[in-house]
């Protein structure tokens, strides 16, 4: 039997509120048990461990609950000192999340979904199709989970920062994403400034007007990919939806009303998206606007013909934007050796055909 489907019935605590966890405890509790347990589940402790607690409510509790809705099924370390967890949900779906160090702080980039519905062709999560949304108690076990692996507690933090780029499509679960940002920030809860916050979506023009207008201080991170409708339909099939004028527009929308600088992701992909041409034409498309351009050379997805840019040639491109004033980097692709990308992972772990 797999832990997940051991702890199919069971329902996790750090979904619950301390009122609702208080009615689950006997009456002769103290009143302040409940935010104790709480506490406890934010910092990664599992029932058996918040050693605080009486043993045998320690074990009434057990019967039917866990702390957090996830195991962690498989690690992996890279030689670059990322970390991907591979990990399995109540009900026994799997997802990822990767822990990013940098010179100051870590981050983690978490999943939004089982899946993704969008369909991107560079992409292993969009490959797999969808299987569900994950709710806002499984986006914030992910984080909590990373960051007790790195040491970290609720309020002595391993982690500084959160990306919304893990598999799935984050406006397309709008509401619960919104619900995990708010436990992740709040004071009471894992308490990150919201600015800490990046959400990358593939898109969702819609969806980027209703943040801005939510009173969103997330970074806001937009893929790209393309210069022309034509070439990013091909890549990305959100774009026959939302063409690229349409995203642009939310983007500029988005900094209007929040005053935070938007980021665009640009995987530069061999003979599709990579020309001069290209970056003439992405300067003026972000023109006039405070934007930033992360270069991402493609991680090679098993199964695709779509080859990476070379190092020389991203570099190139990624002159020819600064030369035009347009602020740009190559970013380094993190954990390239232990599955980075996007769903490739999971991918790897159940099979080319996913679940
Ligand atoms: N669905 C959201 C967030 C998850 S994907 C989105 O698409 O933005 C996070 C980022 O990884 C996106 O910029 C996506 O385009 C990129 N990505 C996915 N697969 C990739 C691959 N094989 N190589 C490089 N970048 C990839
Ligand atoms: Fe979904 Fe993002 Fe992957 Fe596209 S790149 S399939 S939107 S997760």
């Amino acid at each position: 039997m797999t832990r997940g489907a051991e702890h199919k019935e069971k329902r996790a605590l750090l979904g619950l509120e301390a009122a609702e966890i208080s009615s689950l405890l006997p009456p002769s509790a103290p009143a302040y048990t409940a935010r104790q347990i709480r506490a406890f589940c934010l910092d990664g402790r599992e029932i058996a461990e918040m050693t605080s607690l009486p043993k045998s409510l320690r074990e009434t509790l057990s019967h039917d609950l866990v702390a957090l809705p996830l195991t962690t099924e498989t690690v992996r370390i890279s030689a670059d000192g990322s970390k991907k967890y591979l990990f399995r949900f109540l009900g026994g779906d799997l997802a990822e999340s990767v822990y990013i160090p940098h010179d100051y702080g870590a981050s983690v980039c978490v999943s939004t979904q089982i899946g993704c519905k969008m369909g991107c062709a560079f992409c292993a999560s969009g490959k797999e199709g969808f299987k569900r949304d994950l709710d806002p108690a499984e986006m914030l076990a992910e984080v909590v989970a990373v960051n007790r692996d790195a040491g970290g507690t609720a309020k002595k933090r391993a982690v500084s920062g959160v990306v919304l780029m893990g598999s799935g499509e984050p406006l397309d679960n709008y509401d619960n994403v919104r619900e995990f940002v708010r436990l992740l920030t709040a004071e009471d809860g894992f308490g990150l400034s919201e600015r800490s916050v990046t959400l990358s979506t593939s898109g969702l023009a819609d969806g980027i007007r209703r943040l801005a207008d939510d009173g969103s201080r997330m970074t806001l991170s937009v893929s790209l990919h393309a210069t022309t409708d034509e070439a990013r339909s091909a890549i990305m099939p959100v774009n026959r939806r939302y063409p690229i004028s349409e995203v642009v527009s939310a983007a500029r929308y988005y900094f209007e009303k929040t005053g935070r600088r938007v980021t665009f992701e640009y995987t530069l992909i061999s003979g599709v998206n990579d020309s001069p041409a290209d970056a003439e034409r992405l300067t003026a498309l972000l023109r006039g606007f405070p934007a930033h351009v992360n270069i991402i050379r493609l991680n090679a997805v098993e199964g695709s013909t779509l080859k990476a840019t070379t190092l020389t040639a991203a570099a190139r491109f990624a002159a020819l934007l600064t030369k035009k004033g347009l602020p740009a980097t190559v970013r380094r692709s993190l954990g390239s050796d232990i599955e980075g990308a996007c769903g490739q992972l999971k991918r790897r772990y159940t099979g080319e055909d996913g679940e």
